[in-house]
């Protein structure tokens, strides 16, 4: 059956134009010149007076883990059809092993718990925690030829998931070699220890002093030190939620010098600013690195588009409840927020209130991940990409409620919001139509990526 969304503006990173999609067969079929009269008999999808997007790209979620004593409240069923009603249509998930499992290992077994779950495409990173020993380097080209050339590792989280530096740069050297990107979560954990247990000395270690309790300059020192093994040993480097204007900026010396380093942000350190920690119920807020100031917010938005390129959800659904267990210790709060569904919306609503351009958004949220994280079909709507879409009403304006993420709180609850996501197409199927669930069976699938240029 043949598709055409009619009537609306086409976004893409390089521009908007006037013209209807046709999908046939999953795919864009074409963009065709609007006609009042076009003779057509398949399905149509109204979209006149609003804006089609290709659908979001998420590459930093995670679904249905444990960290610590904590599980995630999700499964990819219910965090895949959030991030559906929110337009993402594929995202990328990480497969941390299990004891005794290699990378490559996890990775299957995460295909295995998503497949036939997920209502939109999805892929994984491998990643090494704890230790990098022979069997967990041979994994990163493993895990490559399935389909998953990157990996992730921690400079911070002791014991349970943290790399030293050394390891840090064996994992860089293998990944060079297997020509897989290596995302680091930068803080410097001996930073992070001296700082929390100084607070709580002084009995101030709740989620109020949350932000004390791992600084700046925690997140500055690792960067700098991950940007520099990474030059040293000729990996592609990629900085997870950045939030300092100062980290952006080391990305860009980096580059300058001739390094190829990438970096994220995420909707929370743009949108939001330390103060959160001083409301009822600031733990509801914890992640890792902290929420900062409204100054540091202000210039991550100048670095966007430039030292960084992609801003994702690091999407993280724990409940009210599992949040308060630990109040008043931050480090034993489980680290994280719900927001693979208000990703997308957050930032069009950015667009529409003047913020950045709408093909901005399409470049940072779409376009350029599908690029970087080798997904050829995504981030765009030109002939021959995979008819993921969705249809904006951009004069809607709303507040953020009524979601459909596993918890029961929401970063963003109450915040205005301009712009409303009517239509949501994956794969050429109707997911969401009218704002409403019209989605079949789940028929996400597997995204075998493809390894970065040499
Ligand atoms: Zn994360």
């Amino acid at each position: 059956m043949e598709t055409l969304v009619r009537g609306g503006t086409v976004v893409l990173e390089s521009g908007s134009f006037r013209a209807d999609v046709l999908i046939r067969n999953g795919k864009v079929a074409g963009l065709v010149q609007q006609r009042k009269s076009n003779p057509f008999t398949g399905q149509v999808i109204d979209a006149a007076g609003a804006l089609v997007l290709p659908g979001g790209v998420d590459v930093h979620t995670h679904i249905g883990i444990t960290f610590g004593e904590f599980k995630t409240r999700d499964d990819f069923a219910t965090a895949t059809r959030a991030a559906a009603f929110g337009g993402t249509t594929s995202l990328l998930e990480f497969a941390f092993p299990e004891p005794g499992e290699d990378p490559g290992e996890a990775v299957e077994r995460r295909i295995s718990e998503a497949d036939g779950r997920a209502v939109i495409d999805f892929g994984f990173h491998a990643a090494i925690v704890q230790r990098a020993d022979a069997d967990a380097l041979a994994g990163i080209e493993r895990a490559a030829k399935l389909g998953a050339p990157s990996v992730k590792v921690f400079t911070a989280y002791r014991g349970l998931m943290m790399l030293e530096l050394g390891d840090v740069l064996a994992v860089m050297r293998e990944a060079a070699r297997s020509r897989s990107l290596v995302m680091v979560h930068a803080e410097t954990e001996a930073i992070v220890e001296r700082a929390s247990g100084e607070l709580r000395e002084r009995g101030i270690a709740d989620a109020r002093h949350h932000a004390l309790a791992r600084p700046a300059i925690a997140e500055l020192d690792a960067a700098r030190s991950v940007l520099r093994l990474a030059r040293e040993s000729g990996a592609t480097v990629y900085l997870v939620h950045v939030t300092l204007p100062e980290v952006a900026e080391e990305i860009g010396k980096a580059r300058a010098a001739g390094g190829r380093a990438f970096g994220e942000t995420c909707p929370h350190y743009l949108l939001l600013d330390e103060s959160v920690y001083t409301r009822p119920h600031g733990e509801r807020f914890v992640c890792s690195p902290p929420i900062r100031s409204a100054e540091a917010a202000r210039g991550l938005w100048r670095s966007l588009g430039s030292e960084l390129t992609g801003v994702h959800s690091d999407h993280c659904c724990f409940d009210r409840a599992q949040k308060k267990v630990h109040a008043s210790d931050s480090t034993r709060i489980p680290p994280g927020l719900p927001g693979v569904e208000t990703r997308l919306p957050l930032l069009i609503s950015a667009a529409l209130s003047g913020r950045l351009p709408m093909n901005e958004v399409v470049r940072l949220c779409s376009s350029e991940p599908a690029r970087l994280f080798g997904m050829p079909g995504k981030g765009s709507l030109l002939p021959g990409m995979d008819a993921d879409l969705i249809v904006v009403d951009p004069r809607r304006r709303g507040r953020v409620n009524g979601l459909h993420m596993s918890t029961d709180y929401r970063p963003f609850e109450g915040m205005a919001i301009r712009g409303g996501i009517e239509t949501v197409v994956a794969g050429g199927q109707l997911l969401v139509s009218s704002g409403k669930w019209v989605g079949e069976e789940p028929s996400g699938r597997y995204i075998h990526r493809r390894r970065l240029k040499a």
